[in-house]
């Protein structure tokens, strides 16, 4: 008797318990593949939906491999946004384990802005994947990120898309604020200099010429011809870049070297590829171009009256 009672309520625990569960998975798993994605999800996500990340904070996006606590979280998930157009080389170990569960959302794909091409290195003349360093650009994530997440939770849409609306007013702002912050520095003075090539959209949106010593973080860093060609290119421009920039996920051994060749000075970091931690300079979106838009304009010698 003592023996039957103990399975039955065995029984009713297991009950309870899937129970339980059953009713916490009304609402949405979903996971960005880098920081700055997560930012962007986060602004349209709501309480509805729990928001993970594959690449923490302070982490290079391009060249991660993905980790044990990122496979068990893939498997609570129901949708992977990523940015796509081969900044996540890795994605193809997540797409292994896809099934009909699992979405996969490749953002800058679907995001309705006008791709450049990568402009020098082993991947050159392919789409550019750093669609997100201009607010433009994160807007049409934000437009994707809503649609999705209407999507596979409809009751749910019109607070996404009213949260989007409200993403898109900001971005707007920051837009126009970086605009009138970078307006300072002198025409003459807008060559930006990184050791990514990662800032072709943020050049384009705010008028600076941009050029990297390798194209894309994945590829070989600093190759003895990348470093050859960009000696020459600073060498023999004109007027000379008054500065040279890292970026925060980057090693700056190589820009180091350039700028004690070339006596440029060295400045950053700047912030491409991942936020920074809480306590950093660019601990969201906003922050992370702000933090940007200070260090050029320091740099490049903006006008000091603000
Ligand atoms: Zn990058």
């Amino acid at each position: 008797m003592y023996k039957r009672f103990t399975w039955v309520s065995t029984l009713l625990f297991v009950a309870l318990i899937s129970a339980t569960s059953a009713s916490a998975n009304t609402s949405l798993n979903v996971i960005a593949s880098f920081s700055v994605l997560e930012d962007l999800v986060k602004r349209v996500a709501g309480d509805k939906v729990r928001v993970n990340v594959i690449v923490p904070a302070g982490k290079d996006v391009h060249r991660w491999e993905l980790s044990p606590p990122n496979v068990l979280a893939l498997e609570e998930t129901h949708i992977v946004f990523y940015n796509g157009l081969g900044l996540e080389p890795w994605i193809h170990h997540v797409e292994a384990m896809a099934d009909d569960n699992l979405t996969l959302v490749e953002v800058a794909k679907k995001a309705d802005y006008a791709p450049l091409a990568i402009s020098t290195g082993q991947y050159s003349e392919e789409p550019d994947p750093h669609m997100w360093m201009d607010p433009q650009g994160a807007a049409a994530y934000i437009d994707v990120i809503a649609d999705t997440l209407a999507e596979h939770l409809p009751e749910q849409a019109d607070a996404f898309y009213a949260r989007a609306e409200e993403a898109h007013k900001a971005l707007s702002n920051l837009h126009q604020a970086l605009k009138e912050r970078l307006d300072g520095i002198p025409q003459t003075n807008r060559t930006l200099i990184t050791s990514e090539a990662g800032f072709g959209y943020f050049a384009r949106a705010y008028g600076f010429e941009a050029q990297g010593i390798w194209g894309v973080n994945h590829e070989t860093l600093g190759s003895a011809q990348a470093m050859a060609d960009m000696s020459e290119y600073l060498t023999e421009t004109r007027p000379r870049p008054s500065a040279l920039f890292y970026e925060s996920t980057t090693p700056d051994i190589h820009m180091d070297a350039l700028s004690r060749y070339t006596n440029i000075p060295l400045a950053g970091p700047l912030y491409v590829d991942a936020l920074s931690g809480k306590d950093g300079p660019a601990a969201n979106y906003p922050a992370m171009l702000r933090h940007n838009a200070e260090v050029l304009h320091s740099a490049l010698g903006g006008a000091r009256a603000e």
